[in-house]
């Protein structure tokens, strides 16, 4: 008797709640879609562009002065072995720089005379610890450097990433395209409006005629910050996109085998919703709404597909974006 009564509260438990359950459904689908995939396709190629972001298996390791995406596997498969590689070196900073078609005639002729002057490499001692890097093939590098714009085809826009958002532009009917690294600093700085001004007034972009993804990121449910973060994004947009954690957690400052002090009021802490902030900054440029599209995934929770600085700390390991005119 007791079986059945129980039984009768978990099959009613159960169905009154729907919703819980299709979400739950809903995200192991999603999840076990992208699982044994290297990246996840941004747009449709048929529209005349490949953009994609990759998943923790497409990712690169990381260096100490500024990672690069270069993972020759990706680029294969994805069609884009032969592009021309953009390689912004990212300092959460708000530079973007526009590629035109005669600067990639330029660097590519510039890389041709290059390649037939002798290895410098080879002429140094051994023991030395001159690291000559090496000008890349089919590619460019540029300096603190977070977003990129270009109008010339066969160019692939690079970016790593690791919580912080990439932002993709694609204007179809005037073939622009744009990548933006975007995270609280850079977003903040206006980095992503910037980009988008750009396109307009130097690439001749139409308003209506940009589409915008804001890729996988770190999302709300695990961006909790402190004051100090918090307080950027209150003075720019108020207590939209920072919302007060309920129950501060005890001062982080506080040694962990001491008893917190009494006398010292716990930091309130914020949770960031970065992406909802990029979107609102995208339609105050006047990009209508349906033209912009957020990604569900936040990188810090779904810890089989993605790499986070957050969850893994001082990870090394970073995802590429990338997007390319065809
Ligand atoms: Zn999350």
């Amino acid at each position: 008797m007791t079986t059945l009564i129980v039984l009768i509260i978990v099959l009613l438990s159960v169905a009154s709640t729907p919703l819980t359950l299709k979400k739950l459904i809903d995200q192991s689908n999603r999840r076990n879609m992208i699982k044994n995939r290297k990246y996840i396709d941004v747009f449709k190629q048929e529209e005349g562009v490949r953009a994609f972001f990759t998943t923790k298996n497409g990712a690169v390791q990381g260096t100490a002065n500024g990672t690069l995406y270069d993972n020759e596997e990706v680029f294969q498969e994805l069609g884009l072995n032969d592009a021309f590689k953009v390689w912004p070196r990212q300092v959460h900073g708000t530079h973007i720089e526009i590629i035109r078609e005669e600067d990639v005639q330029r660097l590519k002729e510039q890389q041709a005379i290059e390649a037939e002057q002798p290895e410098v490499e080879e002429t140094l001692p051994e023991d030395t610890e001159t690291h000559v890097e090496d000008m890349p093939r089919n590619g460019v590098i540029l300096p603190a450097t977070d977003g990129v714009l270009t109008d010339a085809r066969n160019v692939l826009l690079t970016s790593v990433h690791a919580d912080c958002l990439p932002v993709y532009l694609y204007d179809e009917k005037h073939g622009v395209i744009g990548l933006v690294h975007a995270g609280w600093r850079g977003a903040v700085a206006g980095i992503v409006p910037q980009a988008i001004r750009r396109m307009i007034n130097v690439l001749g972009a139409g308003r209506d005629d940009i589409r915008v993804y804001i890729g996988p990121g770190i999302s709300k449910c695990c961006f909790e910050v402190g004051s100090e973060v918090a307080e950027q994004f209150l003075l720019e947009w108020g207590s939209s996109f920072a919302e007060p954690v309920e129950a501060p957690k005890q001062n982080k400052r506080a040694d962990a085998l001491e008893l917190p002090d009494p006398e010292e009021e716990p930091e309130q802490r914020y949770m960031l919703d970065l992406k909802a902030a990029v979107k609102h900054q995208v339609m105050n440029m006047g990009i209508p709404e349906e033209n912009i599209e957020i990604s569900r995934h936040c990188t810090c929770c779904e810890p089989e597909q993605f790499c986070s600085y957050r969850r893994e700390g001082q990870t090394y390991m970073r995802m590429g974006a990338g997007i390319c005119l065809i």
